[in-house]
């Protein structure tokens, strides 16, 4: 298929174009070469920028020093300018007198006297060498004699202590190369050659637009089933970051008529277009459609053997690039800087990224669809024997699995999974990525976060990786992490977490966290009764509806014994979070449901209390001696978490 299919006139063939192209996924390979030669070679177009303000820029031409540095013969020391010759048979023994001529060079003074022989002439470090001299000695080599002369005790080599003219930088020699990135030294560079201004590449100015009906920008109130422009934000700065100019014209609704006219508009004042979301085939995603009409050759790549990715869509529109995101943030910026960077900084004439790389060993098997790239996530962990990389599977939709994470992997495309204990290269996001003092993994809790605050305090890195606690548990057994935060409830024996520990591991008590019955305020259907006789009420109207909780939940095993064998509208709504319990009721998706109570609180929602959970720490008794498992004891057990946590509605152990 011709890339330029898709400027097909007729809208019924466009609609077949379109189809076509996202049916016909290219590997990532094919994708960024295709995307490349429609690019380039391409001319960059350059500018002039006061030195002071070029710092980062790439040079655009040669920098050709048109005077010598430095400018003139000079003195290395203080001392005096002399002709060598004199001194050729100078020693201890046979001291030689020269006459000090009635001249004294400091700095930036040009000499007037000749030296002659048998005479010196005082000199300060970085004066001009007088006409004769061949020579400096210095002041300490030589002793005052009356009568205005000196002694001198030693020969002296021709040219000692002196820096010729052009000895640092000739006149007429290339001393920066075009496509230099300027940094401070290249700033002195020019500056010692007295240039003002250099020719740098101008920046390629992006145009970067979000779409859909949903978002709204940070800042703004949250309107019902909005969400808050994330992409916006993110690819803007990953612009600015990667030598562009980021032009963020916001979020444009999913219509048609409005998008094309601004994507004209940002196309019109920009050399790039970078469009976010509405890159799938689903209703409204119309942008891909308006890429057709907007310039040829138009369309490059549609669908891409990418994970996270696949609906990216590269285009070329009358020699600009237009680009459209896949909308999950996450996917967004893999894509971004993995096939969008490279363009850009080819275009801001910088060199390709040069990412820093560690070997790291994957502790838990990755699973990879057969046939894309995939990129996965991690975190690292320093293990008993190197690093260790923790994939953190919160899926494309989690804004966090990137911002948390210090790097990622990548699966071929010909490989279906990453198995348990292989090694893998991890690219990092930052080049000193500092492998955390305390890792804590398992399940979440906002109290953790009140307990390592001190420890944040004093400069100590805590990694908190939220996996569930049957995970943190499986992580704490293979050594991976310092903590494993536990609430697990065993049925048999009633009780929490104990019975779950295994050899090596060891029970820290944490903090007890009340659960209990929410809904509504105002909802006279729960309001003054027990939890039992709340269960009761909402089993006794047909229009109520519940949130559960996932399957292995303590708090699940607390509602099945209320529920008995009933099974009301919204028992198979099963989330696996506190969190999304208490949002489900607040939105009026479900009127009842069990989450802790400061949770509820949080949400603003009644909480009728019925059982403590116990949230507490499986140690692994191997790396209880670590400096920062010794300060988070010390943290859990003062006075300052104890009232932060009760403050925040938990109860200490
Ligand atoms: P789309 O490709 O437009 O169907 O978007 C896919 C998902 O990404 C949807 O859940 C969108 O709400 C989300 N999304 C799209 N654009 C953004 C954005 N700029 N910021 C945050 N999420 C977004
Ligand atoms: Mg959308």
């Amino acid at each position: 298929m011709s890339p330029n299919m898709s400027n097909a006139s007729s809208p019924k063939k466009r609609d077949d174009s379109d189809q076509d192209q996202f049916l016909t996924i290219l590997s990532r390979e094919d994708a960024l070469a295709r995307f490349e030669a429609a690019l380039f070679p391409r001319a960059t177009p350059a500018e002039e920028r006061p030195l002071a303000e070029a710092l980062g820029y790439p040079l655009a031409l040669d920098i050709v020093a048109d005077i010598d540095v430095p400018p003139f013969d000079r003195s290395n020391v203080d001392g005096f300018a002399v002709r060598s010759a004199d001194l050729a048979s100078a020693s201890e023994a046979t001291p030689f007198r020269l006459v000090l001529n009635d001249e004294i060079i400091p700095c930036g003074t040009a000499p007037t006297r000749p030296v002659l022989s048998g005479t010196a002439t005082s000199i300060a470090t970085g004066g001009p060498l007088p006409r004769g001299a061949d020579a400096i000695v210095m002041v300490e080599h030589t002793q005052p004699t009356g009568g205005r002369a000196i002694e001198v005790r030693r020969a002296a080599s021709p040219g000692q202590f002196v820096s010729y003219a052009g000895s640092d930088i000739a006149r007429g020699e290339a001393v920066l190369r075009a496509g230099t990135v300027i940094g401070s030294r290249e700033i002195g560079m020019c500056a010692a050659c007295g240039i003002a201004k250099v020719s740098v590449v101008r920046q390629p100015r992006v145009a970067v637009v979000s779409t859909g009906d949903e978002l709204v920008q940070p800042g703004q109130p949250l309107r019902p089933a909005a969400i808050y422009d994330t992409n916006g934000a993110i690819v803007s700065a990953a612009i600015n970051e990667n030598g562009g100019e980021a032009i963020f014209a916001g979020a444009i609704a999913d219509d048609e008529a409005e998008l094309e006219a601004a994507m004209r508009r940002a196309l019109e004042s920009s050399d790039m277009l970078v469009l976010s979301g509405g890159t799938s085939k689903g209703a409204g995603d119309v942008s891909h459609r308006i890429i057709a009409r907007l310039g040829k050759p138009g369309i490059i790549a549609h669908g891409v053997a990418l994970k996270p990715g696949k609906p990216l869509c590269l285009a070329v529109c009358d020699g600009k690039p237009v680009v459209i995101l896949p909308g999950f943030p996450t996917s967004a910026m893999f894509t971004f800087h993995d096939m969008i960077v490279p363009v850009l900084r080819r275009m801001a004439g910088l060199p390709p990224r040069s990412d820093a790389k560690v070997t790291a060993k994957i502790p838990v098997r990755i699973a990879s669809e057969l046939g894309r790239t995939e990129f996965v996530m991690v975190s690292l962990v320093e293990g008993a024997d190197g690093l260790i990389a923790y994939p953190s599977g919160k899926g494309s939709g989690a804004i966090t699995s990137f911002a948390q994470a210090d790097g990622f992997l990548k699966i071929d495309a010909l490989a279906d999974q990453m198995p348990a204990g292989a090694e893998a290269e991890v690219t990092l996001f930052t080049p000193h990525v500092r492998v955390p003092d305390l890792v804590i993994v398992g399940s979440h809790c906002t109290g953790l976060d009140l307990v390592t605050a001190p420890l944040a305090r004093a400069g100590l890195v805590v990694r908190s990786i939220a996996v569930g606690s049957l995970g943190g548990l499986a992580a704490a057994k293979r050594g991976e992490c310092d903590f494993a935060p536990i609430h697990l409830f065993d049925e048999k024996s009633e009780t929490y977490n104990t019975r779950f520990l295994s050899e090596g591991l060891e029970l820290v008590p944490g903090w007890r966290r009340m659960q209990g019955i929410v809904f509504r305020p105002g909802d006279a259907r729960f309001e003054g009764l027990s939890a039992q006789a709340a269960v009761r009420a909402a089993l006794a109207d047909p229009a109520c509806i519940m949130v559960n909780r996932n399957q292995g939940a303590g708090t699940r095993i607390l509602i099945d014994r209320l529920l008995g064998e009933a099974r009301p509208d919204g028992y198979w709504n099963q989330p696996r979070s506190h969190n999304a319990v208490a949002a489900a009721i607040a939105q009026a998706r479900a009127d009842w449901g069990m989450t802790i109570a400061p949770v509820a609180r949080a949400a603003g929602l009644s909480f009728i209390p019925l059982a403590e959970e116990h949230y507490d720490f499986a140690l692994v008794t191997a790396r209880k001696q670590r400096p920062a498992v010794r300060a988070f004891l010390d943290a859990l057990a003062s006075e300052e978490s104890r009232v932060a946590l009760e403050r925040a509605g938990f109860t200490k152990a």
